[in-house]
């Protein structure tokens, strides 16, 4: 027997009788005559009609391609807003705590932040960012959420899932895995793990392979009765129909998506390459994503930043100590600029 994940959920969540909505029911069907939801009656039908609250066209389509049962996904507002909601779902603002091992995305302290959930910090160890496994058992204590983030931003990496998994085993409450970069990795999905342990819930994104970081369309796969809870505290209609429908067409084009993933980690080869080789960047971290992070000699870093800004070219400064600096893998031409640009700026320093 699993135990229920449900139960590490507030109770007020638990007990959420959700807003009952027009669309529930029905879907907007254009052979129906829709008379019940206030709606602008003139149009196509795309954009005067509330969209489906379940989502269930594109859910369909997803769970098809990610090889999992359409009743573990829920799409939100980006995955900025389902990490959001889980914390919101899961964690008693002022009593519950969240631990996070950084350096890492950012939204999950603003969100847990932003709704009164304490942070407990565990940094990846150097050299490799990997897990603290002990470091994150001794944290965790009381937690209520785990946080991890495989690949890892802004550090490109994966986390060892022998690593994950001896966390998942012990830690007493939900482990959240970010795979924003995962369809550009060989690695296999943790959604795989969810069938033996329920407190694991994945997030996803259109924004990254997909190219849809303008239509804002996230994902979260969890165990159904997990997925139950985010359906009836989301609000109704929080994926428009035409970022719905972007991300159908995204799917449908599945071909051009490998395509292009294909060249971008082409480029990221060469631009590893490039990088390593430039006398300022004393480490090139190896990724498994659409970026590369890298160590520079002390105070280069922001110099480099402000030089390429000046050309135009805008990349990631994350400053501290050391220098640390983040660049998306763009087009060939773009890739190209950035390239003559780094060499000009390795001239101005002998
Ligand atoms: C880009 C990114 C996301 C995506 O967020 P969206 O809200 O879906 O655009 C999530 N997690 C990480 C680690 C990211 O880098």
């Amino acid at each position: 027997m699993t135990p229920d994940p449900t139960l590490y959920a507030r109770e007020n969540i638990r007990t959420l009788q959700p807003y009952a909505s027009a669309r529930d029911s029905v879907a907007a069907d254009a052979n129906l005559t829709l008379l019940d939801a206030n709606e602008n009656p003139f149009g196509d039908g795309m954009v005067n009609r509330y969209p489906d609250p379940v989502q269930g066209e594109l859910r369909d389509a997803y769970a098809r391609i990610k090889g999992v049962n359409p009743e573990m996904v829920v799409f939100g507002n980006g995955s900025d807003e389902l990490i959001d909601l889980s914390i919101r779902i899961f964690c008693e603002p002022g009593k519950d705590a969240i631990v996070v091992c950084p350096p890492t995305f950012g939204m999950y302290k603003v969100s847990a932040t932003a709704n009164n959930v304490d942070v407990r910090s565990v940094p990846l160890m150097e050299p490799d960012f990997s897990l603290d496994t002990a470091g994150v058992m001794a944290a965790s204590k009381g937690a209520k959420m785990l946080f991890l983030c495989s690949p890892n931003s802004p550090t490109g990496n994966i986390l060892n899932r022998e690593d994950m998994l001896l966390l998942i085993r012990t830690f007493d409450g939900i482990v959240a895995i970010d795979e924003a970069y995962i369809e550009f990795t060989q690695e296999e999905s943790c959604t795989s793990l969810i069938a033996q342990y329920p407190k694991v819930i994945v997030f996803q994104t259109f924004s990254k392979y997909w190219g849809l970081a303008g239509a804002r369309v996230g994902a979260v796969l969890a165990d159904s009765r997990v997925a139950d809870l985010f359906r009836r505290t989301k609000a109704p209609y929080n994926v428009n129909n035409l970022s719905a429908r972007a991300a159908l067409q995204a799917l449908g084009a599945a071909e051009q998506k490998e395509q292009e993933k294909e060249i971008l980690l082409a480029e990221r080869e060469k631009l590893a390459e490039v990088l390593s080789g430039l006398s300022f960047v004393s480490y090139v971290f190896p990724s498994v994503t659409n970026f590369l992070y890298m160590r520079t000699a002390p105070g280069a870093g922001e110099r480099v930043y402000s030089f390429l800004f000046a050309r135009g070219i805008v990349i990631r400064n994350y400053g501290g100590a050391v220098d640390h600096l983040r660049i998306s893998v763009g087009t060939p031409d773009q890739n190209r600029a950035l390239t003559a640009a780094l060499n000009d700026f390795s001239s101005t320093l002998s």
